[in-house]
């Protein structure tokens, strides 16, 4: 092979999380050169996971990750690389002077309510606590007034998004609340994918192991200037979209989040997740990272309280915001992506989505055969 060669199948990515992981070992995989650099110290993005130097518990560095998917095909990619045990996430909230199950599902409705509905009951009595005059709901606040009533939106809904949005759920998109059901059972699993586990050592081995191959070089701490593309015939960008173009229409809206972590012995709250729904608790969950790995044993606990706040240039971006004004300036930004020749963008910095896990990889799959299946060459988005 000629050094011209070996040039035309070298590509550029950037970000070691999931998407540049998956995206570089299948091209690695395919016998093309790999160059990934990260502007952080480790791998693995916001599923980054690390033991706690004093305790050893593992702790969601960047919050609570919980791998669910239907997607077979993503569940066997993440199995072939680190060994997942079972868990279901059984989250709990407290509102109002009183602990609940989420998501709202029978045991939450008579709870709530002082009932003892079966099934069918508790339908129709939430039914008629729904609007029915919103036939079409557009926003949250329309989506859980239609489907749940002011009750339980007030309690379990209303004060929590203000908190992690930062603005009033009638200016956000009802697809926010679409990703919490509501059950007629006891069903008290926050997901209802068919796969569902925790890596047993955490995220970041399992990184680790996508990136381990020999076509793949990994440069830590180093943030992407525009000469590290030169000899490489694509990049794949798996940062902030905004940020490739230096910014320069505005800087799309991220809620970042601020974690303070408190430890002690025993057991702080019984399970992984507990939220708050009242307005007037500053934080909207806290986590007890311990509850993540029940396999394990630890006298002491880690836990986080979670504040959420508009992200400033200087903080780690996590929930693109997607109002109105973002969703303008993310068209335009949109629209001088696809104007890039050589570059491709993914992920949940790079496309500016509410991404889960699960969702990256198979973007990132789907993104590098297709790459590969037109000889190394695939549009922006
Ligand atoms: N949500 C809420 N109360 C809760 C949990 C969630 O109002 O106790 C809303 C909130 O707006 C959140 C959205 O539902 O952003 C989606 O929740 P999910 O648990 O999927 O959020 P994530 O774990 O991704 O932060």
């Amino acid at each position: 092979m000629t050094a011209t060669t070996d040039a035309q199948r070298s590509v550029l990515i950037v970000g070691a999380g999931l998407s540049g992981a998956v995206v570089g070992r299948a091209l690695a995989d395919a016998g093309w050169a790999v160059q990934i650099i990260d502007s952080r110290a480790h791998i693995a993005g916001n599923c980054y996971t690390a033991r706690d130097a004093d305790t050893g518990v593992l702790v969601h560095v960047y919050g609570p990750h919980i791998f669910h998917t239907d997607d077979a095909d993503v569940w066997a990619y993440v199995n072939r690389h680190t060994t997942f045990r079972a868990f279901k996430n059984r989250v709990k909230t407290t509102s109002q002077g009183a602990v609940y199950a989420l998501p709202i599902n029978l045991h939450t409705i008579n709870q709530f309510y002082g009932k003892t509905f079966g099934p069918a009951d508790a339908q129709a009595f939430l039914e008629a606590q729904g609007d029915a005059s919103i036939t079409d709901p557009q926003t949250f606040e329309e989506q859980a007034l239609r489907f749940v009533g002011p009750d339980l939106y007030e309690a379990f809904f209303k004060g929590y998004t203000e908190k992690q949005w930062g603005c009033a759920p009638s200016e956000l998109p009802a697809s926010i609340l679409k990703r919490l059901p509501v059950r007629f059972n006891y069903e008290d699993d926050y997901f209802a994918h068919r796969f569902q586990g925790m890596p047993e050592d955490g995220y970041t081995p399992m990184v680790a192991s996508i990136l381990d191959h020999q076509g793949i070089t990994v440069t830590l701490s180093t943030t992407f200037t525009p000469d590290m593309a030169r000899g490489h015939t694509h990049v794949f960008w798996s940062g902030a979209l905004d940020g490739y173009f230096d910014f320069r229409l505005g800087r799309l809206g991220y809620r970042t989040l601020d974690f303070e972590a408190f430890s002690g012995v025993g057991d702080y709250q019984g399970c992984a997740v507990m939220n708050y729904g009242d307005r007037d608790v500053p934080y909207t969950r806290i986590t007890e990272h311990k509850h993540f790995s029940p396999w394990e044993s630890h006298d002491s606990t880690v836990c986080c309280r979670e504040f959420s706040r508009a992200a400033g240039p200087e903080d780690v971006p996590y929930y693109p915001i997607r109002l109105v004004e973002e969703r303008a300036l993310l068209g335009d930004y949109v629209a001088l992506a696809q104007a890039c020749e050589g570059a491709t963008f993914l992920g949940r910095l790079g496309t500016y989505r509410y991404l889960d896990m699960d969702v990256t990889i198979r973007e990132a799959m789907d993104a590098a055969e297709a790459f590969l299946a037109r000889g190394g060459h695939l549009p922006a988005f």
